[in-house]
């Protein structure tokens, strides 16, 4: 009988656990992720890996140096948790920093906030700000993780595309000539919007938007009521004189802005996982309530040794000694080293004004890879696959930054980043070049 009852238990158990669902429902439809596969299949094949965006050249001395200070300097307090909205250090240099850059008076407590990395930055902004029901405008081509973001938060992206024009001169096309139709912007804005998510520099693209622009978008935010989640982790990262323009400095905007960066981006050090928010009280209070129910506390070591190249970087502003000022000078040259190699065989570039991605233009090489028989995927992921595999070199498909409903018009682009070292450059040119040739003799 003991038996019985016992087989009798475990199988009502068991069926009792399998009937469950166990997924949460504001899991549904967002399981995929375009950095899992392709980061998989850079690691099993690339020679040379342009895809995932990081640096593979060092982090500056300076930076490391005041990791390993903090390291062994006798601190032992910095082992041990610190402030759980910013170790005091940051978050007073980061205030120092965007008193500057925004031209306004800035509380380190109440106006800036930590957090592990830009992506944690953006995790608060939507669960913080976005309600079941609301809109979030996200501009294409956008960087992935927006869309899942405002749909774990309950809310509806609503996607409207920058919109390529091609120089009439047979010139390259610059990430300038991808704008906004104001019209079709202005349709997307009603009483459900509640933000508008803008990334300038733009990911992938590396479109840096105008003044004008960015008017554009602050008069619609002032007029609608609508909040602006401004990621801006390529700040720094601007190319040939161009300015890099902080939406929160437009009339109306600093009572409805989050400005998200990044020392990942800032310092060339990703791996660190050091970001931030910067914004008005009366939203950073909210974002504060989500980090302190979710992530809390950040590594403080890694925070007091940002903290540090934020003092330098303060000290030496605007200066030709300050990283600020160096590293998009060095990146500049790698971009037009890329865009030099690329253009050479055919794969057009599309000349980016900032970040460290250029896209480039792959349509001219659809007779190199072989069709899927009844695979829906599209060109560019079945290239970028293709060329990983049997050229060792690894990109990334530019119809990921797109929505589902939008993809089917972008799938003629792949995107790469150009921090690399120039061995590296040197070594994608060859596989470029090897390639050209090849083509040529068959
Ligand atoms: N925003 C954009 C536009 C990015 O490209 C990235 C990183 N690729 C992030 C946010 C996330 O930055 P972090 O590594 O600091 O989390």
């Amino acid at each position: 009988l003991i038996e019985k009852l016992q087989t009798h238990f475990l199988s009502h158990s068991l069926q009792a656990k399998m009937s469950r669902p166990v997924q949460a429902r504001r899991l549904e439809g967002i399981d995929k992720n375009i950095w899992v596969e392709f980061v998989k299949l850079a690691a099993t094949y690339s020679k040379v890996n342009l895809g995932q965006g990081f640096p593979d050249f060092p982090a500056p001395d300076f930076l490391t140096e005041a990791l390993t200070r903090a390291l062994s300097g006798g601190n032992h307090m910095l082992h041990q948790y610190t402030r759980a909205f910013g170790h005091p250090p940051l978050v007073k240099v980061l205030a120092q920093f965007f008193e500057k850059l925004l031209g306004r008076d800035l509380d380190p407590m109440t106006n800036v906030m930590v957090t592990v990395g830009a992506y944690q930055a953006l995790f608060c902004c939507f669960q913080a700000l976005v309600d079941e029901g609301d809109e979030v405008i996200i501009i294409e081509p956008f960087f992935d993780c927006y869309e899942p973001m405002v749909k774990m938060a309950g809310g509806t992206p609503v996607f409207v595309p920058l919109r390529p024009n091609p120089p009439k001169d047979g010139k390259l096309m610059s990430s300038a000539d991808w704008q906004l139709d104001p019209a079709e912007l202005a349709s997307k804005f009603n009483e459900r919007t509640k933000a508008i998510v803008l990334n300038s520099p733009n990911n992938p693209l590396g479109k840096v938007f105008s003044r004008g622009e960015l008017g554009l978008i602050a008069e619609l935010c002032v007029k609608h009521d609508v909040l602006c989640i401004s990621d801006e982790v390529y700040e720094w990262l601007v190319y040939d004189g161009k300015q890099h323009i902080r939406i929160a400095s437009l009339k109306g905007m600093w009572d409805r802005t989050v400005i998200v960066g990044s020392a990942g981006k800032t310092f060339s050090a990703t791996g660190w996982k050091v970001g931030w928010v910067v914004g008005p009280d009366r939203l950073l209070q909210h974002l504060r309530t989500v980090h302190q129910n979710s992530v809390y506390h950040c590594a403080t070591i890694a925070q007091e040794a940002v903290a540090q190249g934020f003092q330098r970087e303060l000290m030496l502003y605007g200066k030709p000694e300050s990283y600020f000022v160096q590293l998009p000078k060095e990146l500049q040259q790698k971009r037009d080293w890329l865009v030099q190699s690329l253009d050479d065989v055919g794969m057009k570039p599309i000349i980016p004004e900032g970040t460290y991605f250029l896209v480039a233009d792959i349509s001219q090489f659809k007779s190199d890879v072989p069709e899927v028989p009844n695979s829906d995927e599209p060109y560019d992921y079945r290239f970028a696959k293709w060329m990983v595999k049997n050229k060792g070199l690894a990109a990334i498909p530019l119809s990921a930054f797109y929505s589902e409903a939008h993809k089917n018009n972008y799938t003629n682009f792949i995107r790469f980043c150009f921090a690399k070292e120039e061995a590296t450059l040197k070594a994608a040119s060859d596989i470029l070049q090897k390639w050209k040739r090849e083509k040529t003799s068959s």
